[in-house]
């Protein structure tokens, strides 16, 4: 089976998967994956049949995102497994199948094996999406997922802050070089609105991510703020919903987006 895996053309295992999207960020802690869980929502509110692959081997937030952290992906033939489904959206992540502590102190190859694991087995079935949430950072693994899995384009999401955007350059670079087109960059925590008097302040610089994205020539597509029923919802592994509609809107912009 191994040596089976391995003769496939990459594009065999996804072949039934209209776009795979890479959700990725230079730096961890901007938003990365509470990012490609509201754009996963906001891609199946608009019809598609989405799924998230929980790529973030050593820091799987996936699980607790979709609230499913005790959930096992099932099996029939002890060789391929069944992704979760959570309101519709097929969840696959390693911490399904290793506890975070223990996948925290993998070497490289530990790491990437088990992404091979979850990258070979997992049966998505139809998908109109695939988001995965990728590790932080531009090494080994980010690398190996652009060649093994085929993407149409990368997201980078990004704070406006000089250390992150710094670090975004750096993933922009890597896709540049392995030809992964980006798809866009999204400033997360862009600013914060005053829920006294409305003002918008930004906490975290101002025009980074616009720069950012003039000098690549991408696509800035959102400029999300800092709001806590954004916190609220992914501390919660909620979904922001009706009454957050003027936060949600600028997840089904970026769906929009993607899929026009
Ligand atoms: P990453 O995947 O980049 O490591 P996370 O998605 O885990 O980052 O987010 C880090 C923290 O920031 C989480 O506590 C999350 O709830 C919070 N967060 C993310 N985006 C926002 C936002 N726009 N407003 C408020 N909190 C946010």
């Amino acid at each position: 089976d191994v040596v089976i895996n391995c003769l496939l053309p990459k594009a065999y295992k996804f072949k039934n998967i209209k776009h795979i999207v890479l959700v990725a960020s230079g730096k961890g802690g901007v938003g990365k994956s509470t990012t490609a869980v509201n754009l996963a929502r906001a891609l199946q509110a608009q019809g598609g049949k989405v799924g998230v692959l929980d790529a973030d081997i050593y820091g799987p937030s996936i699980p607790s995102l979709f609230s499913v952290m005790d959930e096992k992906p099932t099996t029939q033939d002890n060789q391929t497994l069944n992704p979760i489904s959570k309101d519709g959206i097929k969840v696959q992540s390693i911490g399904f199948l290793v506890s975070p502590q223990d996948a925290t102190v993998w070497r490289g190859p530990m790491a990437s094996g088990a992404l091979n694991q979850l990258l070979n087995e997992t049966q998505w079935g139809e998908l109109d999406y695939l988001i995965v949430d990728m590790p932080p950072g531009t090494g080994d693994i980010q690398l190996t997922m652009t060649q093994k899995v085929p993407a149409s384009g990368a997201l980078i999401v990004t704070t406006p802050q000089d250390l992150a955007l710094l670090d975004a350059q750096k993933g922009i670079a890597m896709f540049n070089k392995v030809n992964l087109p980006i798809l866009g960059l999204i400033e997360n925590m862009s600013h914060f609105v005053c829920t006294h008097c409305g003002e918008k302040n930004h906490v975290f610089g101002k025009h980074g991510g616009e720069q950012l994205a003039l000098r690549h020539a991408v696509p800035l597509l959102a400029a999300i703020p800092l709001n806590m029923e954004i916190r609220e919802t992914s501390e919660l592994g909620g979904c922001l919903s009706v009454e957050h509609a003027n936060i949600f809107e600028h997840y089904a912009a970026c769906a929009q987006t993607l899929s026009s």
